[in-house]
């Protein structure tokens, strides 16, 4: 056994870990070793004395985030093997593919560690071409951000040229950790990757989250499918990966909306990329709600894929008010036979409490829809079934009559 410190737990507190749950709350910890550090690697104890997980500890509500239920050392062959095998998932899934004949890349865009969902709480991994851009979320992986940019390296050869470390606002303020962001590994000025044979500039320096939004790529793909023909509104577009999905899908018209300028510059930079020239695009940096209030009835595909209005549980009643009004407030000005991609990536709200959302938007703007399709997180976000907190993305796509 490891000489990792000790913590102990209150008498009956192992029962979530025995369902294999990956955190350890601070109210069911009974007694921890001396100078614990924050980010330090625990071994866990019920108590009876028996072993029962190994974790990384840091201050808070959530004091041991579990990464392993096997009294296994955490060091560059655990990381190893847990990206190693992270990657093989994505492989055999199809996410790194290129054309057999002439060798052209057609995905090379892809999240490989969702956290718990790849049994490394804490971790974000999204790789873009031949960079990796790395996220922790937790005190300990970033302790130990250095040994998890080399195993990368080593699992992925030649494919990785640079490891961009991205974590001054994920982690918590009161560590006072210094972070920084910036390569730790290699260095590439590469910034374009390819999603499904489309390209996309990434701002990792800048963007936000990893630089883009990994998550939305098969329900690009859905939309891109309806697109034939329609007058399209892609709203909260950011970087406007479902504005080129639809200019390729044959949209007549592709209006793209956002209230940062940023985004709306990075939206026609990727359109150029794609669709140079091409006119039947626009951006336009507005607040939605104005958009909505102020457009007239000339959209028959809109896509609605707002920031997560609750970030804390707390803020549940007024994000599900959120979601209704702004739905309701696009309905009201759709055609008869429209179809809207409506999305809440709030990890708060969950699967039920936002359909009834958009019940109430379709009861307030009194249209009559039907859902069509229910949308969640791609395959590279995969769901730990012992840990259902991971589901966090849910889409609607209905017809409105
Ligand atoms: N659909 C995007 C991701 C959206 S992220 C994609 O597939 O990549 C949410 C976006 O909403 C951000 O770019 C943010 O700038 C924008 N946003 C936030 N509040 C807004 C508001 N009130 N009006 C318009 N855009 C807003």
């Amino acid at each position: 056994m490891s000489d990792y410190k000790k913590i102990i737990l209150k008498k009956g507190k192992e029962d979530s870990l025995l369902r294999r749950h990956p955190w350890i709350f601070s109210g069911a910890i009974y007694s921890a070793d001396n100078e614990l550090q924050e980010g330090d690697v625990v071994n866990v104890y019920t108590s009876k004395g028996d072993f029962i997980a190994v974790g990384h500890w840091q201050i808070g509500s959530i004091a041991v985030r579990v990464l392993s239920f096997e009294p296994e050392l955490i060091n560059d062959e655990f990381y190893e093997n847990k990206l190693s095998s992270a990657l093989d998932v994505r492989r055999s899934i199809g996410l790194l593919r290129s054309n057999v004949s002439d060798n052209q890349t057609i995905n090379n865009t892809f999240r490989l560690v969702h956290g718990e969902g790849d049994n490394l709480p804490g971790l974000i991994i999204d790789i873009y071409a031949d960079t990796a851009v790395m996220q922790a979320h937790s005190v300990g992986m970033h302790c130990d951000r250095q040994m998890i940019a080399n195993a990368l390296k080593k699992v992925m050869g030649d494919e990785l040229k640079a490891v961009y470390y991205k974590s001054e606002t994920t982690l918590p303020y009161k560590a006072d950790l210094g972070q920084e962001n910036a390569f730790i590994l290699g260095h590439s000025n590469n910034d374009i990757a390819i999603e499904n044979g489309l390209s996309f500039h990434i701002d990792w320096l800048k963007g936000q989250k990893t630089g883009f939004f990994v998550d939305q790529r098969d329900n690009r793909t859905l939309l891109e499918q309806y697109s034939k023909g329609r007058k399209v509104l892609n709203m909260f577009c950011y970087t406007g990966g479902f504005s080129v999905y639809s200019m390729r899908g044959g949209a007549e018209l592709v209006h793209s909306v956002d209230s940062s300028a940023k985004a709306v510059d990075l939206v026609s930079k990727n359109m150029e990329l794609n669709f140079p020239g091409d006119t039947r695009h626009q951006a336009f940096a507005v607040d939605a709600f104005k958009y909505l209030d102020e457009m007239g009835e000339n959209y028959d595909l809109v896509i609605l894929d707002p920031p997560a209005f609750a970030k804390h549980r707390d803020a549940l009643k007024q994000a599900l008010r959120g979601y209704t009004k702004l739905n309701a407030k696009a309905m009201e000005k759709m055609p008869s036979g429209s179809i809207l991609f409506t999305f809440s990536c709030s990890q708060a709200v969950n699967k039920d409490q936002f359909r009834t959302a958009i019940f109430s938007a379709a009861m307030q703007a009194g249209r009559k829809i039907r859902i069509l399709h229910q949308l969640h997180q791609p395959a590279d976000h995969p769901i730990n079934i012992y840990h259902p907190e991971g589901e966090y993305l849910k889409g609607l796509v209905v017809f409105v009559e």
